[in-house]
């Protein structure tokens, strides 16, 4: 088994998913078989995002509107690529819009669970995106098998950062690809369901950890993330002049990285492959027969090239006992116990005498954890902060990077820096 992963911008128009054709038919040359995980098409998931937002405001116009916009957005693609009729596709997805109708419907003069509701919303985006891509395969000779992920990964009913079953979910994958053999599935990346049949999505941008997880379940011989990037740079070519391909990373430096916000892959993905030593290629959907960057257990570390990661929205949180008591084991326990209750997600974290300094990305929760922690600690903090990780780090990168910001927090090591940095 191989695992290809288009993400949303691979699969944005009909071009795009002509593209994703032409890779997968020079994958189904070759005799492995091939899962194909497919994320909601250019930027579905925020305009879904944005009707579950107007059903929990009770806005029904605005819900229906954006809608229609996701609906036109989809024929759109659709009448591009089959010109000639597409009837049991537009069945498909009109069921699906309509589904998102009637969760209009039945929820707009409700107070629903956000959570809940953003997730049978949202994952809509990936079923439409399969179908289509499903559809278009089997019209171009490449038959395949559409694989409902809320009915193979399970998962808890954590809606929005859902956590999956291994366990189940291999029994319920294997039994699935042994009642239908096929040379091609095509499965929604980012979405799983619960054991009571509700959808759950696993986190933005969480295609790639699917993927991950299919290759894990599967054992498969290698993931392929497909990109519009030549694959993983020293530094986001939109923010860095001059960036240059790293070719190969270990699995140690490529958690690192995404860990420290680099946005290549998604930072979950490394763990389900590290584990049964899968590689993972990183390659550009625009020339398919590049090298791109293999991400694998041998691969030697970078050197003489600095690594600069850029991570926005940091929020800094200083944290000082009340009683001028050290911050010591116990209340690291607490204060870490009351962080993750809270889904925050830590990417720095410094400490002194009596305070501790967390940096955590902006998020929705940040105002229940921190009203939380005021219970028994002095808390400070600034927001629309920016995490810089240089790896192969040297006083010249560091200026250029930081340029005039102000650096709130700097932590050094002899190979990587890393500065909570504010615009002045
Ligand atoms: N469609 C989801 C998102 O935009 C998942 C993904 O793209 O990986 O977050
Ligand atoms: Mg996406």
């Amino acid at each position: 088994m191989r695992v290809y992963k288009f993400g949303g911008a691979s699969v944005k128009n009909a071009r795009g998913v002509r593209n994703l054709l032409e890779i997968v038919k020079l994958a189904a040359a070759d005799s492995d078989k091939l899962i194909v995980v497919v994320s909601a098409m250019g930027k579905t998931t925020n305009a879904l995002e944005r009707v579950a937002e107007a059903v929990m405001n009770h806005n029904k116009k605005t819900a229906v509107d954006e809608l229609n916009e996701i609906r036109d957005y989809h024929y759109q693609i659709i009448s591009e690529l089959f010109p000639c009729g597409h009837v049991f596709l537009q069945q498909k997805v009109e069921q699906l819009l309509q589904e998102i109708l009637n969760l209009i419907n039945e929820n707009i003069d409700k107070q629903p669970d956000a959570d809940f509701l953003y997730d049978q919303i949202v994952s809509v985006g990936e079923l439409i995106s399969t179908r289509i891509v499903s559809y278009a395969l089997d019209r171009n000779g490449l038959t395949n098998t559409y694989v409902c992920m809320p009915q193979i990964l399970l998962t808890d009913d954590n809606y929005r950062e859902a956590i999956p079953d291994m366990q189940q979910s291999k029994q319920r994958l294997s039994d699935f690809l042994a009642r239908l053999p096929a040379d091609i599935y095509v499965a929604q990346g980012f979405i799983g369901g619960t054991i009571n049949g509700y959808r759950t999505t696993l986190g933005r941008e969480g295609s790639d950890y699917t993927a991950a997880l299919l290759a894990n379940l599967t054992d498969a011989n290698s993931v392929t993330i497909w990109k519009d990037v030549d694959g993983v740079l020293n530094a986001d070519p939109r923010l860095v002049k001059n960036t240059v391909l790293l070719p190969q990373l270990n699995y140690y430096e490529a958690v690192e990285l995404a860990y420290s916000g680099a946005q290549i892959i998604h930072p979950k993905t490394i763990r389900p492959l590290e584990n049964k030593g899968i590689p993972l290629f990183v390659k550009p959907f625009e020339s398919p027969l590049s090298n791109g960057t293999t991400i694998n257990s041998t691969a030697k570390q970078i050197d003489g090239i600095s690594v600069i990661i850029w991570r926005q929205n940091q929020v800094l949180i200083t944290l000082r006992a009340k009683d001028f008591s050290f911050v010591l084991e116990d209340s690291l326990n607490d204060i870490f116990e009351t962080i993750y209750r809270h889904h925050l997600k830590v990417s720095l974290i410094q400490s002194s005498a009596i305070t501790i300094s967390v940096c955590v990305d902006q998020s929705r929760h940040l105002n229940g954890a921190i009203n939380e922690l005021e219970n028994k600690y002095k808390v400070t903090y600034n927001d629309s902060l920016q995490l810089l990780t240089i790896r192969g780090t040297n006083d010249k990168i560091i200026k250029e990077c930081v340029g005039d910001k102000q650096i709130l927090l700097s932590q050094t090591t002899r190979r990587t820096a890393r500065f909570v940095l504010k615009n002045k």
